[in-house]
């Protein structure tokens, strides 16, 4: 698979060739794109040389991240927010391993030097980020740091008003099932019900005036998953913001947040169009385009990660009810919201829920849309996308009811 082979590669790319020279099954996903001059969902997307004069993409969150700058983005401006995006890949991460090979190795760098800092960061991150919060279990609460604070705040937020179908603590489940993995496999029912155990929500506990978090039982692990690269999105626009960046595309492994407009014609702004993911055919193809003005669009679906055993698809998103990938029908569902976090924390709620109480949720939330994808191949939309979602794929057919 092109992204692990990828795993280390940190570019600036003028043109897709550079990308190319580095990872030649990457460009296999450019050149798809090149063509449709679309921004894919899940893939990374270019629009070509012209259109794209500047982006960087570096591999972190687990997978590849592009940012494009398209006015006035100066190296400094990629290199604040490149390092913001590791800042909050290392905090939020379950995987110390590769941070702790870099804080042993500390000793033989200048303190002053890059590596230096990446290195206290990589140490402050092992014991104020997920990983402490972790080891700590059901022993004491850690110190951990405000912005880690206000993410697990949010999850747990989108924890109860899912009921526990979205859970922060589903840690136990996801490591047991370790999709995506060199470790997957379909667990014993005894394990799924140990782990089961683990999860709960209301065992984590945030004491947001002493700046700590505990989960109160030992085994219980976070898992911050579905939002982690949502809330990198945000911050990732933010810093654009803040420099005073017009037009951006900021595309974390198929989250996509948009900053302005694609183009201005005269008093008119023009849109960025975002494919939708075909869920059924490989990365690339879309199945209909959404126009987006400053928005994210994020998708949660069974082809993200998964794992295919005896002809049955095992993918990521897993039940806090009965411990197995959710099996409701959804191949996947996008959601269109001005803040990433929420896209993202949603997309993965809405996909637990099920259709009928997820469009339900979607609708009473305010500027807030959704599209659904089935296994029967039937699209569904909230009521504000009608008129402006496109449906351009003929395998696939709009329904309104499902
Ligand atoms: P992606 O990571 O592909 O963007 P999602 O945002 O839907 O997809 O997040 C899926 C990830 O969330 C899983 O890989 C896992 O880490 C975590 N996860 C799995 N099941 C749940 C759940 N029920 N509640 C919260 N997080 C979950
Ligand atoms: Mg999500």
């Amino acid at each position: 698979m092109c992204i692990r082979n990828c795993t280390s590669v940190i570019l600036t790319a003028q043109c897709p060739t550079a990308i190319k020279n580095i990872c030649p099954n990457l460009s296999r996903f450019l050149s798809v794109n090149l063509r449709t001059g679309l921004f894919v969902i899940a893939l990374l997307a270019l629009g070509g040389c012209r259109e794209t004069p500047s982006p960087q993409i570096e591999f972190a969150l687990g997978t590849i991240c592009r940012v494009n700058l398209y006015e006035g983005g100066t190296k400094n401006i990629y290199s604040r927010i490149f390092m913001r995006i590791r800042e909050i890949d290392r905090t939020m991460t379950v995987f110390p391993g590769e941070f702790e090979g870099l804080i042993h190795n500390g000793g033989m760098v200048d303190p002053d030097s890059k590596a230096a800092e990446q290195i206290r960061s990589a140490a402050e991150a092992l014991t104020s980020g997920v990983v402490a919060i972790n080891e700590q279990a059901g022993i004491e609460p850690v110190r951990v740091r405000a912005d880690l604070i206000e993410v697990l705040e949010k999850a747990l937020y989108y924890a109860e008003l899912s009921g526990g179908a979205f859970d922060p603590t589903v840690g136990p489940l996801v490591r047991l099932w370790g999709i995506g993995t060199d470790s997957q496999r379909i667990p014993g029912e005894e394990e799924i019900a140990r782990a089961l155990e683990l999860v709960d929500w209301r065992d984590l506990a945030i004491d947001r005036e002493a700046g700590t978090a505990f989960l109160r039982r030992e085994g219980m692990a976070l898992d911050l998953g579905a939002i982690a690269k949502g809330y990198a999105g945000d911050e990732a626009a933010r810093i654009a913001k803040e420099a005073k960046i017009k037009r951006a595309i900021f595309d974390l492994g198929g989250n996509i947040v948009t900053v302005g407009s694609r183009e201005q014609r005269g008093k008119e702004l023009l849109p960025w169009r975002i494919g939708i993911q075909n869920p059924v055919s490989g990365r690339g193809a879309y199945i209909g385009v959404v126009p987006v003005h400053d928005k994210s669009v994020v998708t949660s679906g069974v082809y993200e990660r998964y794992f295919e055993s005896d002809g049955r698809r095992y993918h990521h998103i897993l039940s806090t009810t009965d411990g197995y990938p959710v099996d409701n029908g959804i191949l996947s569902v996008t959601i269109i919201t001005a803040s990433s976090t929420e896209a993202d924390a949603l997309s993965t709620v809405v996909f637990t829920l099920g259709a009928e109480r997820g469009k339900a949720l979607i609708e009473s939330i305010p500027d807030t849309e959704a599209i659904f994808v089935f296994n029967d191949h039937t699209v569904m939309i909230t009521v504000g996308l009608a008129g402006v979602f496109s449906l351009t794929d003929d395998e696939f057919l709009m329904s309104g009811i499902h």
